[in-house]
């Protein structure tokens, strides 16, 4: 089997030492198994992607020293897969339409609740019991998790980052009271969440290792369950460390200060980068 892995940004802000990070450990990891490395732009946001930091994106990549085969898959080329899947999904009955606002999700997770407690800002469920046919232009599309679950009670995926490499397994229980029920279409646009998107062009492009940061560990669960629904393969998962902040915090788009553009303009060298995000030299990368 040939190590495919690849690096899925959105096109949304700048590219930070944490992209950095994670897009060098891909390569390096793709590289040392003399494999592929493939870049993927995640744009179904369309209300905030952005062709400059798309191009912003190739122009830091290529300084970092990598390369991938093209042309690039662009998310936004591909609606209508991912639609075809949500509606398989709907077809068996595991997609709702929803209409609740941010307001409304915060006045009900205000009143009490029955059952076991949901993880702060989780989705209590409150459109649940409606159907594909009551759905409205606006509405979002969830899915019904307990009930997607009862197609695979047991989900189980091979980590080889993290602290423990093996296989893991989550606590279906767990993952309703964290995740609670996903949005996989969007309300604004025709378009699917990143959760369903990456799981389908995944398989698309047949990625064998998703390298990616730990932030995601809890979602993969999710997207490992969506293939087990869509009948598609479950790649293996490398959870690698986040790169932070002074204070300790996860470094988030916002963050113009860690922009890979900030330390190119300011003439920080690669090596020097490399060693910022604490990873070894790999000259032959990118001389
Ligand atoms: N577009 C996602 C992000 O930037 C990609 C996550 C993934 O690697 O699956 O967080």
């Amino acid at each position: 089997m040939t190590f495919r892995t690849r690096f899925a940004p959105s096109p949304t802000g700048p590219l930070h030492l944490g992209h950095a990070y994670s897009a060098l450990v891909a390569f390096d990891m793709a590289k040392a198994e003399h494999g592929q490395f493939l870049l993927r732009i995640e744009d179904t946001d369309t209300a905030r992607a952005r062709d400059y930091w798309e191009s912003q994106i190739y122009d830091d990549l290529h300084w970092l020293g990598l390369s991938w085969e093209t042309p690039v898959l662009r998310q936004s080329e591909h609606l209508q897969r991912y639609n075809l899947s949500l509606m398989q999904l709907a077809d068996r009955g595991f997609i709702y339409p929803c209409s609740c606002r941010r307001s409304d999700i915060r006045a009900a997770l205000s009143a009490p609740q029955e059952g076991a407690p949901l993880a702060p800002g989780v989705y209590p469920g409150t459109c649940r019991m409606r159907d594909m046919d009551s759905r409205q232009p606006g509405d979002a599309l969830r899915m019904d998790l307990a009930k997607a679950l009862e197609q695979m009670p047991e989900i189980r995926l091979i980590e080889t980052g993290l602290k423990h490499a093996g296989t893991h397994t989550v606590n279906p229980a767990h993952l309703i009271q964290e995740i609670g029920d996903p949005v996989l279409g969007r309300k604004e646009i025709e378009t699917p969440s990143y959760v369903l998107a990456a799981v389908i062009d995944d398989a698309a492009q047949e990625i064998t290792h998703v390298v990616r940061g730990e932030d995601l560990y809890q979602t993969t669960f999710l997207q490992v369950l969506l293939q087990h629904l869509l009948d598609l393969p479950t790649p293996i998962y490398h959870h690698h460390r986040l790169i932070r902040d002074e204070a300790g915090k996860r470094l988030a788009k916002r963050d113009d200060s860690k922009a890979i553009a900030k330390y190119r303009d300011e003439g920080t060298t690669v090596a020097d980068l490399r060693s910022l995000v604490g990873l070894p030299q790999s000259p032959d990368s990118y001389c």
